[in-house]
């Protein structure tokens, strides 16, 4: 994500807030713009890590977790980190594609897949609230790096 685009996400998670009448707090933007300006998923230590004062895991935590209730960020489960998400205007089941080699994560908005998901759910007597759909394999540079 380039400066411009870095601009434009926190600017529209900012308008977010204030249609949905939460605080964006000036750490929970540090933490939103971290994490968007890392380009692949970042754990909650490694952000720790990256404030300028000093701050408790908890309070990163309590960052993190209002940054996935308004959906402006998603937890990549297999590897217990945090990546952004480029559409923050809108809720959505999300599919990842993860490198094993280098960690470049991608995000899929396949509304079939997430469709079919709940559909098999449904048909097992269950109500799918949340899907964790994260696929692995190397990505295109680490597979060409691979082959020189
Ligand atoms: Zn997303
Ligand atoms: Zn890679």
């Amino acid at each position: 994500m380039d400066a411009r685009q870095l601009a434009r996400a926190l600017t529209k998670a900012e308008h977010s807030c204030k249609g949905r009448g939460v605080r964006l707090t000036r750490l929970r933007r540090r933490v939103l713009e971290l994490i968007l300006q890392a380009g692949q998923p970042v754990g909650a230590y490694a952000l720790l890590a990256q404030l300028d004062d000093k701050r408790t895991p908890t309070t990163v935590y309590r960052a993190i977790d209002f940054l996935l209730e308004q959906k402006f960020i998603h937890r990549i489960e297999s590897l217990n980190a945090f990546t952004g998400c480029p559409d923050v205007d809108h809720p959505h089941d999300s599919q990842f594609v993860i490198c094993t080699d280098c960690g470049s994560t991608e995000e899929l908005h396949d509304d079939a897949i997430a469709e079919t998901l709940r559909r098999h759910g449904r048909t097992l007597g269950f109500q799918i609230d949340r899907q964790v759909v994260e696929l692995r394999g190397l990505c295109r540079a680490c597979r060409a790096a691979a082959a020189e």
